[in-house]
């Protein structure tokens, strides 16, 4: 399951955020301590990966300590974490510390100019330093997220492939989803599928599928004659819902059961609920399980359907 433990961001990526994007109140998000619990019981009810994210989640102050109270809840088989990378310079080593097994660090472009463009804040260096002192602190498995955009960043796929190999990490690709409105692009005209992607790719580098999984909705493709695995998260052109286990809890605290559906339950209420114990917790999420929806409804030619930003949902 993924936990967004902050909406905010130190980054407005264009395709994540509009430019006036405003945060939720402090009142309205869940503590450490209550996300704490909730995670204590996802994994008392056999959840064995938990996957960090945001906002950035590096942003929150606590972050650090959460994780490292996570990393040792007894039932947890993986801590991993999603982050933009702008804070790893001087946290990776913590992170390891704190059990965190797994990073996966965003980077659509090589070009300093253009990650000004996209991230409209972000320093491109800043974030190499980052992935480099993830590579040092020695993770069990780093991967690279780059989502393409025509006309943005598309023609930097072998770029970053390559970029991906020099450090012996993994990289994936992903389509842009329609979540929240934004204001930097038409969605439909920045598309730009992972069949695409893999053409461009295929001109360079000798790929061959492989059915290993992370049990995520990447697919896998190994390049000849280098140690990497490039993935592929297609939710337009290769729709992965029938496989689809996973369950998200905002920082609002609102369980979602699909990144492209409404359909959730008010897990904060529950927690706040001075009657509820961690049994009832556990019944409400079990309860929950009910109302996982079958499949996203995801249409680029349409305005969102979900005006939840990505930021706010965790991706
Ligand atoms: N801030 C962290 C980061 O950027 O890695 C974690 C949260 S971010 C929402 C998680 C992932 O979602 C990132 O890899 C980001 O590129 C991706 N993402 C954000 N908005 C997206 C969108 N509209 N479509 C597809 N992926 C998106
Ligand atoms: Fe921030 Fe991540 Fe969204 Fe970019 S993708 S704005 S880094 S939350």
């Amino acid at each position: 399951m993924r936990i967004s433990i902050t909406d905010r961001c130190d980054f407005r990526c264009v395709y994540c955020m509009s430019e006036e994007m405003t945060f939720l109140p402090r009142t309205q998000i869940l503590s450490l301590e209550e996300i704490y619990l909730l995670a204590q019981c996802f994994t008392e009810l056999g959840v064995g990966k938990i996957r960090i994210t945001g906002g950035e989640p590096l942003v929150r102050r606590g972050a650090i300590e959460l994780l490292q109270k996570m990393g040792s809840l007894p039932l947890l088989n993986e801590l991993v974490m999603t982050t933009n990378g702008s804070h790893l310079e001087h946290s990776a080593a913590q992170l390891k510390q704190a059990h965190v097994a797994r990073l996966n660090i965003s980077l659509d472009t090589l070009d300093a100019q253009k990650f000004k463009e996209l991230t409209r804040t972000g320093e491109l260096d800043v974030v190499l330093r980052g992935i480099d002192a993830a590579i040092n602190a020695g993770f069990k498995g780093i991967k690279i997220n780059a989502v393409i955009l025509k006309n943005r960043n598309h023609h930097e796929v072998v770029d970053l492939v390559q970029f991906a190999i020099d450090k012996g990490i993994d990289i994936s690709f992903i389509e842009e989803m329609p979540l929240g409105l934004i204001d930097a692009h038409d969605r439909a005209v920045a598309y730009y599928s992972s069949d695409q992607i893999r053409d461009d790719l295929a001109k360079q580098f000798n790929l061959r599928h492989i059915s290993e999984t992370t049990s995520g909705p990447s697919d896998y493709y190994r390049i000849q004659g280098a140690p990497i695995k490039v993935g592929f998260i297609s939710p337009h052109s290769h729709n992965f819902c029938s496989t689809c286990n996973r369950v998200r809890l905002t920082v609002e605290g609102r369980l979602l059961l699909c990144l492209g559906n409404e359909h959730s339950v008010d897990l904060k209420a529950a927690v706040r609920d001075p009657k509820n114990t961690p049994d009832d917790l556990k019944q409400i999420i079990i309860d929950a399980m009910q109302i996982k929806p079958e499949k996203h409804e995801f249409d680029l030619n349409e305005q969102p359907i979900i005006l939840r930003h990505m930021s706010v949902t965790g991706g």
